[in-house]
């Protein structure tokens, strides 16, 4: 794409952020930043498929939000507004796959940033999505019920939207590219990334408790108190473990493209 087109594009796209809220101001030129390289080196697929991310991640923030903010409040780090941490952990690595096409003209790591923006819709979507189903979620560890939005826990129906995240990426590569085969290394590489978070953050995302209400959460205050380390590593925060899914992600796609 040319770069007066790829500017505008990623110019809407930020201003749409800013008019939602749902970035932080530094974030905001971040995601710019690097909605603009997408563009610029992806062309208009690429484009689309961010696009497509961050408005599922808009549109599923907006069902029924009291009840998500209700559960998240005491469990999550971080208010709904993304981060510049955020923003690294979701699309940096995609942005370095682009960039490496960019190089070498090597059209794997095109289909890798499908597969980490597949990821990304599937990652958000089951979180986004998973937190309201009426069920218990299960901890993808030990298979026990266990609370709401915490991390490495799952239920059905956040398995069920992150699947329908990861198909939607696949099908604007099947549409611009004509290719089942990637179609299909796309849509399971997002869905299984998905499952790589969820593993990585319940064997090690570190968790804590408060020490007035009992709960297991993310936050390092609770009930005004400090809360205590419970478990996981103490550096892995929800962005670490989401870089280092999608990098494991990305890994996989890159094995899956040699078998083809
Ligand atoms: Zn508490």
């Amino acid at each position: 794409m040319n770069l007066l087109m790829a500017f505008l594009l990623s110019f809407l796209l930020a201003f749409l952020a800013f008019i939602k809220k749902a970035l932080t101001p530094s974030a905001l030129i971040l995601a710019f930043i690097f909605a603009f390289l997408i563009a610029f080196i992806g062309g208009f697929p690429s484009f689309l498929m961010l696009s497509t991310v961050f408005l599922s991640t808009v549109v599923a923030g907006k069902i029924k939000a009291e009840k998500r903010k209700e559960i998240s409040k005491d469990i999550h780090e971080k208010g709904h507004q993304k981060d510049v941490m955020s923003i690294i952990a979701n699309v940096a690595p995609g942005v370095f796959s682009l960039i490496i096409y960019y190089l070498t003209k090597n059209n794997c790591y095109l289909i890798v940033y499908a597969a980490l923006m597949a990821e990304a819709i599937s990652d958000s979507l089951a979180s986004d999505i998973g937190i309201l189903s009426k069920k218990e979620p299960i901890n993808i560890l030990t298979f026990k019920k266990s609370s709401a939005g915490l991390s490495g826990n799952i239920s059905l129906l956040g398995v069920f939207a992150s699947f329908i995240g990861s198909l939607l990426i696949a099908l604007i590569y099947l549409i611009f590219y004509h290719n089942i085969s990637i179609f299909l290394i796309i849509t399971t590489c997002g869905f299984l990334g998905n499952f790589i978070d969820s593993y990585l953050g319940a064997l090690f995302q570190v968790k804590y408790k408060c020490p007035k209400c009992g709960i297991i959460t993310e936050k390092e205050t609770h009930c005004d108190t400090k809360t205590k380390y419970y478990q996981g590593i103490k550096i892995l925060n929800n962005d670490m473990i989401n870089i280092l899914s999608n990098i494991l992600t990305g890994l996989i796609c890159y094995i899956l493209l040699f078998f083809i």
